[in-house]
């Protein structure tokens, strides 16, 4: 026995279904296991994933491989041009190996559960099995649905429902493979495939891609900062929220330890404590928009979850958008937001909240145009909550904010950020703006003027929403 654990979005060893049971597949050592990771260039390109998160994930393999040697598990990599070639590829592979079963955990975006049939198909053709587990959500989508059998539209009940069913649901996870006869490493195996590729080092304390450090910063958060998570999230010059999104995207932490390390972190019941139980609110998000991309593929192709949405006059202007792009539109928020995006990788969620409405609604910009931006840039990229977000932020989704309730970045400066410590900390033209004028940039030399009048271009925006929502 032969088997594959094809590595993707689940780059650990700790509580990784597909290495587990790959590991398990017999008790005898007739069973070996080996490991595969494959990089494609076209899909890099198109979904895209941007610099960073691509460093991180050639930092997070090379950590992976020596975890993996640790218990005597080699980890290959592949690189092909085309997304077409992935399927085939694995199964050159197998076959060269003589592997008998490929083990690997679900991706749940179309392009990725599109790749997976072909690659089931493939190699069932080949008499080699195929075995899908799932550890991106707790609870794997379509295990919820409404009284009438129907997908959640909605997250209010879809998040009752899952309060429901993961108190009933028995949680274990999955110990790091036994230690063995230690193989040699050689990264250079790693490095080398990753040549030719825009890779951008991500220069932040908080993310040393290992799991090591992901494990050690969700195990600090539940000690120190999710007691009072609920009144700091908000924030963004407070470092109030876990800043554990990058592990969570690449998979070097698991949402079931998130949850279970969240759930122990008080004596009573989790959902009782308020800080606990608005992080793990921010968890049942996370999977609400993995159910969402299953349910409704449209949002995997560039289609907006209303579909009249569609037919709002978005705006195509270059120069707008890279004003918006590089932090230039002269509101003081948005732009502090922005350059912190192209500055560290990262953004508050609040600010991706602020900035995305302000792009969508504010310069009436094609919603899609800022999604691709922020996978370009984040070190966090993930599709189902990018989009989500996005279509959230641009009214155009799911539980969408109404098209009405426009966010106004300068009151939301106000609110949020009311020292200005943020705005000061990424505009240094403003370090000497004091009083109100923090907040909209008003009377400070060197700073642009505002792109837009906001509550004109607000007005504007309801206008071009209504216009169709009558037409409908
Ligand atoms: P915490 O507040 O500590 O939350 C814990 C975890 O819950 C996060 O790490 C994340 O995995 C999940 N989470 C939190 N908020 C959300 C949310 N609103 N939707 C889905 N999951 C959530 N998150 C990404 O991981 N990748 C993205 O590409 C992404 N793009 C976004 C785009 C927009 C326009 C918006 C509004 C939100 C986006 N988010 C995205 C969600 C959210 O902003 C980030 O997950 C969060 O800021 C990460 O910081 P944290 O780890 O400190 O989060």
């Amino acid at each position: 026995m032969n088997t594959l654990v094809w590595f993707r979005s689940d780059l650990r060893v700790h509580d990784n279904p597909a290495l587990h049971h790959g590991l398990n597949r017999d008790e005898t050592d007739e069973n070996s296991v080996a490991a595969l990771y494959i990089i494609c260039d076209e899909y890099i390109k198109t979904h895209p994933v941007g610099p960073r998160k691509l460093w991180f994930t050639r930092e997070a393999l090379l950590n992976l491989q020596e975890s993996l040697a640790d218990a005597a598990i080699r980890l290959d990599i592949i690189r092909v041009k085309k997304s077409a070639d992935i399927s085939q590829a694995l199964l050159k592979h197998c076959l060269h190996h003589e592997i008998d079963q490929v083990n690997c955990n679900a991706e749940y975006p179309w392009d990725e559960l599109q790749r997976d049939r072909a690659a089931r198909d493939l190699c069932e053709e080949n008499n080699i099995k195929f075995k899908r587990y799932h550890d991106r959500c707790l609870i794997p989508p379509g295990a919820l649905t409404t009284k009438q059998g129907d997908p959640y539209r909605v997250f209010t009940p879809f998040s009752k429902a899952w309060r429901q069913l993961i108190d009933q649901t028995f949680l274990t996870v999955y110990p790091k493979p036994s230690r063995k006869q230690s193989l040699k490493v050689d990264p250079e195996t790693i490095v080398n495939k990753f040549s030719g590729l825009s890779l951008s080092e991500v220069d932040d304390d908080h993310w040393a891609p290992s799991e090591e450090t992901a494990l050690a910063q969700l195990g600090e958060f539940c000690e120190a900062g999710i007691e009072d998570y609920h009144e700091r999230r908000d924030f963004p010059a407070e470092p109030g929220t876990s800043c554990l999104s990058p592990y969570l995207s690449l998979g070097l932490i698991s949402p079931k330890q998130c949850f279970i390390a969240a759930a122990n972190s008080v004596s009573g019941h989790w959902a009782e404590d308020p800080g606990v139980n608005t992080w793990i609110t921010e968890l049942i998000w996370r999977e609400f928009y993995m159910h969402v991309a299953v349910a409704f593929p449209q949002v995997c192709k560039h289609k907006p979850m209303q579909a009249y949405t569609d037919k709002v006059s978005w705006r195509r202007d270059n120069k707008v958008f890279d004003a918006w792009c590089e932090g230039r539109t002269g509101i003081p928020i948005v732009d502090a937001a922005m350059r912190q995006l192209n500055n560290t990788g990262w953004m508050h969620n609040r600010l991706r909240m602020i900035t995305a409405m302000f792009l969508s609604k504010n310069l009436g910009i094609d919603w899609r145009w800022g999604e691709r931006y922020f996978m370009e840039q984040l070190v966090d990229g993930e599709f189902c909550a990018n989009n989500g977000g996005w279509q959230w932020s641009a009214s155009t989704g799911t539980d969408a904010a109404p098209y009405f309730r426009i966010m106004n970045p300068i009151n939301q400066a106000e609110r949020f950020d009311p020292k200005g410590e943020f705005i000061r900390r990424y505009i240094p033209e403003l370090a000497d703006v004091t009083g109100k004028n923090i907040y909209s940039g008003e009377g400070a030399k060197g700073y642009r003027n505002p792109i837009v009048d906001v509550k004109q271009s607000r007005n504007e925006a309801i206008e071009r929403f209504a216009s169709v929502n009558k037409k409908e």
